[in-house]
């Protein structure tokens, strides 16, 4: 804490008035006080660490005086005056200038000058060469031109607060327009007060047209601006709406440049809190968002690419492991298994990066349609029941018979079950309990996957659906896994209208709700198939079916399976080939996997025709596809019809 003199000095001091040159506001009232008082002396002293500076002075012959043998350093004292009728009678000043030197004065009255906050920092006096006893008129007197004093330090200090404060705004100023972000404040009666110079720049706006006009002035330019300016207006209008919330949403604009622009919002307030505005930061992200899409590319082409070599491993140690190509020992086998455990794993995680990938870029579309959930969740529970009972855990379900249907793509909502049940059974140990409850709300359904694992901390808790988060458990240390899988669960909940939450306690156990509503996602992202599309494709043993797949390890191994099945298969490798089996063998069915440019018109006359053959055709960029069924190694059916 400094003492009260450290306060004092630094409210001298920031007056910036010591050593500086006289100044007439001060001298017209030295020169009042010899006149009112009919004296012939008068001095108007600063005191600082050592001496009393004298800033103004009449009929005296001192800059200043050692502090300790100062008048002033006693009147500073207190606020009353130093009053001293006879200098020859008061031992203190036997030794001062003033008294021994040519000045020789007899009498003095010194009165404390304060500063606006109060500190005293010097004194005006008066002095005469006679004894004087100082009427109270007098003192009176004093004390007033004491106050036209401090009045003119009080101008100082405002001058010099008004500079710094220029000073300050200036540099605020230089700072704002330095940032690499358009900064606009809307005040709260929606009139646009600051902005910096980056803010004119993105949307060439002139300063003219901003600074205390409405927002509403700027439609014009807002229609100009935006690929979406009605989006634009009505992120503006939510985030007033909440005038306390900090808010964020990224909008593509196409005037004077293309940008994708991230615009983030917050409260202002005075230093009293009472609110002015929300302060809008404009941040170019047209490149960052470029690199991501870039990273997107990349991860999906990788994926892509190593999901064809992958399947084909799978498929043939599959076939291997089931003794097509004759018998394996026992040794034989358990390699063998190890290398499918392992492209299972492998498999998993490039599903797993390709739908991450997919619902990034948007490019998730869903297949709703109306969805009876417990028997989704039979489905899902029976098909990791045996890997439960290996683990001795039990798996109860509670689902109400009553429970209304949701609108759902049902593939997808097998996938969030797969994903959370996995998970409760992954990270619950030997002997725990998996229960799932289902129960219907006012439009939607809830759905809770508890387990008595071994939960997480709060700080785990937050940070569980981003990308590639796993938690640090030792009992759960060798499990494997991608910290994929929850993000992709959280996306699916969200894109079909729903929720997702969870709570947990460390070796307790977790619980993940999500919600489906009744009546499907509001979103247009969701494709609603007809029925004819969403039914499985049909057929019988002995069937012909022609195999079309360029990559000839793959069209071999689909081959091999269907043969097993009882079916007779035809294989080609390019369309052009595929066209000609097609017209000539007459195959009942077409089992697709590659495109075919622009060429409807060759279809002509083949049997099947290309609508028989094909559950979906969709025209994409003058592509025509012809698919019947993916194939994606062990995975679903389900799986399958997504890629
Ligand atoms: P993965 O299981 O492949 O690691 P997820 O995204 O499904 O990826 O899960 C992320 C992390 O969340 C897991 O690694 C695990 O640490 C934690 N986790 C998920 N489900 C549970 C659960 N039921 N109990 C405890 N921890 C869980």
């Amino acid at each position: 804490m400094p003492s009260i003199e450290a306060k004092r000095l630094e409210a001298l001091y920031g007056l910036e008035i010591l050593d500086t040159p006289r100044e007439e506001r001060f001298d017209r009232i030295t020169r009042t006080a010899v006149r009112l008082f009919r004296m012939p002396k008068s001095l108007l002293a600063f005191v600082d660490e050592n001496r009393a500076w004298v800033k103004s002075e009449v009929g005296t012959s001192i800059d200043w005086v050692p502090r300790e043998s100062s008048f002033s350093e006693l009147a500073i004292e207190s606020d009353e005056p130093l009053v001293v009728p006879d200098v020859r009678k008061d031992r203190r000043f036997s030794e001062h200038p003033l008294v021994v030197g040519p000045d020789r004065i007899r009498s003095l009255a010194a009165h404390p000058l304060r500063t606006p906050d109060g500190y005293r920092v010097g004194a005006l006096a008066v002095m005469d060469s006679e004894p004087h006893a100082f009427s109270e008129e007098e003192l009176q007197a004093l004390t007033d031109l004491c106050r036209l004093a401090e009045e003119e330090l009080a101008d100082i200090e405002l001058t010099r607060l008004l500079k710094l404060n220029i000073g300050i705004q200036a540099r605020v100023r230089a700072v704002m327009d330095a940032t690499s972000e358009g900064i606009l404040l809307i005040g709260r009666d929606r009139v646009m007060g600051y902005h910096n110079r980056r803010f004119l720049d993105l949307f060439g706006l002139k300063a003219e047209q901003i600074d205390g006009h409405p927002l509403a002035s700027l439609d014009g330019f807002i229609d100009r601006i935006f690929d979406e300016p009605d989006e634009f207006r009505r992120s503006i209008d939510e985030a007033d709406e909440r005038p306390e919330a900090h808010t964020r949403f990224v909008i593509k604009q196409h005037y004077p440049e293309v940008r994708d622009l991230e615009v983030y919002a917050a409260p202002v307030t005075d230093r009293k809190g009472r609110g002015l505005g929300r302060l809008h930061a404009f941040r170019d992200v047209t490149r960052e968002r470029e690199l991501d899409r870039m990273k997107d590319e990349f991860v999906s082409l990788v994926s892509h690419e190593l999901r064809t070599p992958l399947t084909s491993i799978k498929g043939y140690v599959d076939l291997l492991i089931d003794g097509d190509a004759g018998e394996v020992t026992e040794e034989q086998k358990e390699f063998l298994d190890i290398v499918k455990n392992n492209s299972d794993r492998l498999v998993l995680l490039v599903n797993d990066l390709l739908d991450v990938s997919r619902i990034e870029a948007g490019r998730i579309n869903l297949r709703v349609h109306p969805v009876d959930l417990p028997d989704c969740i039979d489905e899902v529970a029976t098909s990791l029941r045996p890997l439960m009972e290996q683990k001795r855990q039990s798996l109860k379900l509670e689902l109400p018979a009553d429970l209304p249907e949701v609108r759902a793509d049902r593939d997808r909502v097998v996938q969030i079950m797969t994903n959370l049940l996995s998970n409760a059974h992954k990270y619950t140990l030997e002997g725990g309990t998996v229960s799932v409850r289902a129960q219907a709300g006012e439009d939607e359904v809830r759905v809770e996957v508890s387990d008595t694992g071994v939960g997480m901390t709060a700080d785990e808790r937050d940070k569980l659906f981003t990308k590639f988060f796993r938690a640090q458990n030792p009992a759960t240390q060798n499990i494997s896994g991608t910290g994929l899988g929850l993000n992709i669960v959280k996306s699916l909940v969200e894109k079909q209208g729903g929720r997702i939450w969870v709570t947990s306690e460390p070796m307790k156990g977790s619980t993940f709700t999500f919600t489906i509503p009744t009546d499907g996602p509001t979103r247009a992202a969701a494709a609603t198939t007809s029925a004819s599309e969403a039914r499985a494709p049909v057929t019988k043993v002995g069937t012909r079916i022609l195999v079309v797949d360029d990559e000839p390890d793959i069209a071999g191994l689909i081959q091999r399976y269907l043969e097993r099945g009882g079916y007779q298969v035809l294989v080609a490798h390019d369309a052009h080939t595929a066209l000609e089996m097609a017209r000539r063998e007459r195959p009942d069915l077409t089992w697709n996997q590659i495109r075919y440019q622009r060429c409807s018109q060759r279809w002509r006359g083949c049997w099947p025709p290309p609508s028989r053959l094909t559950h979906r055709r969709d025209r994409l960029r003058g592509w025509w596809w012809c698919l019947c069924v993916g194939w994606y190694g062990s995975t679903s059916k389900a799986n399958c019809a997504r890629g």
